[in-house]
């Protein structure tokens, strides 16, 4: 049979055009005009005050690291459930990564665990919408406002995502977006800022730029530019762009088809899920999700191999996700937990993902749903 992926990039014409296009252009670095019309697309779409394209989302989580100026000394509190990039940006310029647990029904980071962990040294919170369902993000703007501690939200998974109609990566004062082959739009590698702040932008664009005001010199403000700031080249080029913008415009037709495939797994898994006590995704009111993945929590350890195993048997490939940082051996090093993650812990040892993307057809996700309800849980 053949083999049904976790996620895969989904392609068309279109893409292939405009790459074509910016070959024969023979403008391929960045901030040529795919760039800008692929950031224009991001501010409408999610209503920031401005965006700027980036190579990663890690390097965008790096971008916000050095915006902060964050250094040694620094706490910044992270959830422990996370990929590591959201705790390496914080790691790398030497400030203390504070990893708390996570909420058992979105396994976003507890508000309350944020709350017990604050010192006179938190200089940041990073959040991440884990598959685009918001955090408790009045729970947690009530907490940080009042004491002027920024929000950073790693929205890798929430391109199109709401909370109470807002888009995700714009309630706080920087929010990040990826554009790798793993999310719902991609370029390969690829990413975003979203500077929220608009006292933030200009400092932002020269970090991205090496640390000089060149995009001021493009935009004909100042006759020359020069080294003015710290930075690195975290420009996006124009071959990505281009497949990028070309991802952007067929938006709401990649996300009609990830919407139903999420949608088969809510209602045909229901009753199996039931009966073998699997625990599902389910996002909270006000949350509009991205489907960006579908997990589910197994019963037992034993259930997340037993139930991958079952469905690799059937030629279909199912996954576990992060391994919770508190634990892991750099984390261990370079952060610090104050209590034990075990949410995070439990979420590494039992939550399975079923595969999600836009060319998984009628067929797949029956043989999919067919799979998975023939499986028998170990207890
Ligand atoms: C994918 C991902 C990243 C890293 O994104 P890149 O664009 O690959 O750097 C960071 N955080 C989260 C939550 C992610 O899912």
């Amino acid at each position: 049979m053949e083999l049904i992926r976790l996620s895969q990039p989904q392609t068309s014409a279109l893409e292939r055009a405009y790459v074509d296009r910016v070959l024969t252009s023979m403008v391929w670095h960045g901030d040529g005009e795919f760039t800008e019309r692929a950031t224009d697309w991001l501010v409408r779409r999610t209503g920031t005050h401005g965006a700027l394209l980036t190579s990663s989302c890690t390097h965008a989580l790096e971008l916000s690291a050095l915006l902060l100026e964050l250094g040694p000394g620094d706490e910044v509190i992270c959830p422990s459930f996370t990929f590591p990039s959201t705790v390496t940006a914080v790691a790398l310029r030497g400030a203390t990564p504070v990893l708390v647990d996570v909420d058992p029904h979105t396994l976003n980071i507890d508000v309350e665990q944020v709350a017990g962990a604050l010192t006179d040294r938190t200089r940041a919170v990073f959040a991440v919408h884990y598959g685009g369902v918001a955090v408790d993000i009045d729970g947690l703007l009530d907490l940080l406002e009042p004491r002027g501690i920024p929000l950073v939200e790693d929205n890798a998974h929430g391109i199109g995502a709401l909370w109470k109609g807002q888009h995700l990566g714009t309630f706080g004062a920087l929010g990040t977006q990826s554009w790798h082959d793993t999310k719902n739009i991609a370029c390969g590698e690829g990413g975003a800022l979203l500077v929220n702040d608009p006292a933030l932008m200009q400092r932002a664009e020269v970090i991205r730029e090496k640390g000089t005001n060149r995009r001021q010199f493009l935009r004909g403000e100042i006759d020359k530019y020069t080294w003015t700031d710290h930075g690195s080249s975290y420009l996006l080029s124009e071959i990505s762009a281009a497949l990028l913008l070309a991802q952007m415009e067929r938006f709401d037709e990649i996300q009609d088809a990830r919407h139903r495939v999420w949608d088969a797994y809510d209602v045909r898994l229901l009753e199996w899920a039931e009966n073998a006590g699997v625990e599902r995704m389910n996002p909270t009111l006000g949350s509009e999700h991205p489907a960006h993945l579908y997990w589910m929590m197994m019963p037992t350890d034993d259930d997340q191999a037993g139930l991958i195993r079952h469905l690799r048997e059937r030629d279909i490939v199912a996954a576990f996700h992060y391994q919770a940082l508190d634990e892991s051996v750099a984390g261990r090093r370079l952060a610090y937990a104050p209590r034990p993650c075990e949410v995070s812990l439990r979420a590494s040892r039992r939550l399975v993902r079923l595969p999600l993307h836009a060319d998984l057809t009628r067929a797949d996700v029956d043989r999919i749903i067919a799979a998975v309800t023939s499986y028998r849980t170990v207890s």
